[in-house]
């Protein structure tokens, strides 16, 4: 660990870089403006990091005011950039990472994004720099937080999509299959069929038979149901392919839509911008208080922290009970 002891028993840091990583996600720039302002109203000296590792390797650094955080607390997307960076998976890249941290007097790096993120937080907190993970990712995908940022936007963004979706799909009689994301992590799928009534859910964590999503699909129209909705999952099965072998066996018409990257952009919501705020706030004070190594999560609406290693243990769980109740409710 670098810096001086505190008269706390904390770390003395004085400068801080903050970094977004991975995949983006709508609240990302909430959290950078947190960090940002928190870590000035407490004196640091706060550096932004562009393009996540591969931006940090290649001294893409700027120091950051208040100002540079001004009208971005709505905004999609992450005013630092993000990007991957095969690099810093390696020794080599990271000591090139560890010198530009050096010459940059930058005591400790926050980094908001996934579980790889994460991994690369834990390597360079080995490497004896200060770090604190901020969970961003849309998929909801990480076991020891009950939320991360951009999760709550996406269900919206899909949500919005199936109340117009179902308009058109209504007029016509027809079903509609929606793809939406979220290839190892079924929350958006389950989040948005509970709150936009989809009649059938796909996900990767249970079991799916085309014969089921067919039966409800002929008991609803026996019922004089008009429309049907089903949420898929990606990576799971073609959608066209189902699509074809539902109207085969029901031989109701069935389209597909498929959100794609849409799912990823637009103003956050307030649960975002909120979770983002207090999340950027509790990394700055973590390391105010010498802690690294730690990421901050979120459990029944309070701020936690925990190490790395241990959140990274976590498995995620699937709310079985939240995805009973979707077929409880969609009779
Ligand atoms: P996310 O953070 O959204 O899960 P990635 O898995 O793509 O996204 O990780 C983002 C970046 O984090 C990678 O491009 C890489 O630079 C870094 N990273 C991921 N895993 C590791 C690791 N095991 N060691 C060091 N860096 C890693």
């Amino acid at each position: 660990m670098t810096g001086m002891v505190n008269n706390e028993g904390g770390v003395w840091v004085k400068t801080i870089g903050v970094l977004t990583s991975g995949g983006d996600a709508p609240g990302m720039n909430a959290a950078i403006r947190a960090v940002v302002r928190s870590g000035i109203y407490n004196k640091l000296k706060i550096m932004g990091i562009k393009q996540g590792y591969k931006g940090l390797i290649e001294g893409n650094i700027e120091e950051m005011n208040l100002s540079s955080v001004a009208d971005i607390i709505h905004r999609g997307g992450t005013i630092l950039r993000t990007a991957r960076s095969e690099e810093f998976m390696t020794e080599a890249g990271r000591k090139k990472a560890l010198n530009v941290l050096k010459i940059f007097g930058i005591d400790g790096v926050i980094v908001i994004g996934g579980d790889g993120s994460f991994r690369g937080a834990e390597k360079l907190s080995e490497d004896g720099i200060m770090t604190i993970g901020i969970p961003g990712t849309i998929d909801n995908d990480l076991g020891y937080t009950d939320y991360s940022i951009g999760f709550d936007t996406t269900v919206n963004t899909v949500l919005d999509a199936i109340s117009k979706i179902r308009d058109t799909t209504t007029s016509h009689g027809r079903a509609n299959i929606i793809e939406v994301m979220g290839r190892h992590c079924g929350d958006i799928a389950l989040y948005a069929g509970l709150g936009g009534g989809a009649e059938s859910i796909i996900v990767p964590e249970e079991e799916f038979n085309v014969d089921d999503v067919c039966r409800k699909l002929i008991q609803g129209r026996n019922r004089g149901k008009l429309h049907s909705i089903i949420l898929l999952a990606e990576n799971i099965i073609n959608a066209y392919n189902l699509s074809e072998e539902i109207e085969e066996k029901t031989d109701i018409a069935t389209r597909v839509t498929i959100l794609g990257h849409i799912q990823r952009g637009g103003s956050p919501s307030a649960f975002d911008r909120i979770l983002a705020s207090r999340m950027g706030a509790r990394a700055v004070e973590l390391l105010l208080q010498g802690k690294s190594s730690r990421v901050v999560g979120v459990k029944g609406n309070e701020i936690n922290d925990m190490p790395i290693s241990q959140a990274l243990s976590e498995t995620k769980d699937f709310n079985k009970n939240m995805y009973e109740l979707t077929k409880i409710l969609s009779i």
